[in-house]
């Protein structure tokens, strides 16, 4: 657990953030400043401060972000409307949580 991190602290459950999916390697919450009428984070659990800090060891934690991503895109009904995900990396590209994560937008149509 990353000192000062917040979503090493969501993810330890140190904060009242409601978890709607869980995994050994990651979680599921809502963004608490929705761009979209469904707008999710998946957080892996280890402390990785961007794509750019990602190594091979890291393969299947990102493989599951994606897979968790598709099954909660089909729990808030949004898989065949369609949805974004991204990542935002590093300050240039809009990142302002340095742990990974993950962004589902969804729900306009
Ligand atoms: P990024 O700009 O990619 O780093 O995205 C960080 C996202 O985290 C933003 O969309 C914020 O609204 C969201 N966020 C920040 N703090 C919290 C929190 N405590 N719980 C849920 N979402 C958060
Ligand atoms: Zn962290």
């Amino acid at each position: 657990m990353e000192k000062g991190c917040v979503f090493c602290r969501i993810v330890n459950a140190k904060t009242s953030t409601k978890i709607l999916y869980q995994t050994e390697n990651l979680v599921v919450f809502k963004d608490i400043h929705p761009q979209a009428p469904v707008h999710l984070l998946v957080v892996p659990r280890k402390h990785i401060r961007s794509i750019n800090d990602l190594t091979a060891e890291d393969l299947t934690i990102v493989s599951e972000m994606i897979m968790a991503a598709k099954k909660m895109a089909e729990a808030h009904t949004v898989s065949k409307s369609g949805y974004k995900l991204f990542f935002n990396v590093e300050r240039g590209g809009g990142q302002l949580i340095f742990h990974l994560h993950m962004h589902l937008i969804g729900g306009w149509h």
